[in-house]
């Protein structure tokens, strides 16, 4: 342990110890509610997250309660979080706990991240915060704090400066007495004072070890660098619609939407045209966000053959019943609100 290292978990428990916020998921010990309250802090402020989390352990008061109702129930008692998949992974890990674990949270990082909802934070928390085990998590906060503390000059979401922070973050909470509290330090820090506007350095209980601040500019850390400039795509879907259903083709099993089923499509309305020959005509037009391109889509209605059926070209009586793409859903989707017209 660094002299240092030793310095700054000191001054965070006892800025935490002092300064913590009386938060109902801190009284507690039991790991199910700790999970719940993680799983319910992912992606909700804290604020929404208090009265919500009483009412539903209140109605699911263990993990085997939990596991033993129905994904709708939890997906009601979770309304007012949104991000619904969280319930529906919430209720999948509860059950695999009964079945694999014996109704119990593994207190394994490794176990934890292999259930459905817990990844690399989420594990963390629960392994420190429950089981007082010295594992690191890096949250927003806590990825400020230490861009700050270490004044680290690269982009923060590319792998040596991630990878960075977690070692720092790991380094601090293996000195700490109580990892679980060491881990809640820095969050709070990050919330309290560390703030991503107008720091409060000169409350800090660790200015003098606090790189950023040495320098005078906190508030140039976490260095993100600016999103790469989008991409557009244009694409053209053919509605071809025969008394066997409209038709659809999957995609290949690697790639971009990797088996998943969509309208025919082509780059361009005339190879679509020469594609599928006849005069395709505009039905509608969607657009799309994927993580670094948007896409355009015009559906258009082609009066084409019937098309030959093959293992990846069939016809759909109910086209949105199935697994289709993101875009497809939404090209079928504003098709038949458009009345197919
Ligand atoms: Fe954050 Fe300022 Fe404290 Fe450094 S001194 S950790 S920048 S609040």
């Amino acid at each position: 342990m660094s002299d240092r290292v030793g310095w700054l978990v000191e001054r965070l428990v006892a800025f935490y110890r002092g300064s913590q916020r009386d938060l109902p998921w801190r009284h507690t010990r039991d790991p199910y509610a700790i999970w719940v309250s993680e799983i319910m802090l992912q992606q909700t402020q804290v604020d929404t997250v208090v009265p919500r989390y009483g009412r539903f352990l209140a109605e699911f008061p263990t993990l085997q309660a939990l596991a033993a109702t129905t994904e709708t129930r939890v997906c009601e008692a979770w309304a007012g979080l949104g991000y619904y998949r969280r319930a529906r992974h919430l209720h999948q890990a509860a059950r695999l706990m009964v079945e694999r674990h014996d109704g119990c949270l593994p207190q394994d990082v490794d176990a934890l991240r292999a259930l459905p909802g817990i990844g690399r934070y989420t594990a963390g928390a629960i392994a420190s915060i429950a089981f007082g085990l010295p594992a690191p998590i890096v949250d927003g906060n806590v990825e400020r704090v230490v861009a700050r503390l270490e004044a680290v000059a690269g982009d923060v979401r590319r792998p040596p400066e991630v990878t960075r922070i977690w070692q720092f973050a790991a380094a601090l909470v293996e000195t700490a007495a109580k990892p679980g509290e060491l881990n809640q330090a820095l969050m709070e820090l990050g919330a309290l004072l560390c703030t991503p506007r107008a720091p409060r350095c000169h409350e800090c209980p660790v200015r003098d070890e606090c790189a950023a601040h040495g320098q005078g500019r906190a508030e140039s850390f976490p260095n993100v660098a600016p999103a790469t400039t989008r991409k557009r795509m244009r694409i053209a879907f053919a509605w071809i619609e025969t008394t066997r259903g409209i038709w659809l083709t999957r995609r290949p099993l690697d790639g971009l939407w990797a088996g998943l089923w969509e309208l025919p499509s082509a780059p361009a309305a005339k190879l679509l045209r020469e594609r599928f020959g006849g005069n395709p005509r505009r039905i509608t037009q969607v657009a799309h966000q994927l993580t670094h391109r948007d896409v355009v889509a015009t559906i258009y209605r082609t009066t084409a053959a019937p098309p030959r059926r093959s293992a990846t070209l069939q016809p759909f009586r109910d086209p949105l019943s199935a697994p289709l793409s993101g875009l497809a859903r939404k090209a079928v989707q504003a098709v038949l609100s458009n009345g197919g017209q």
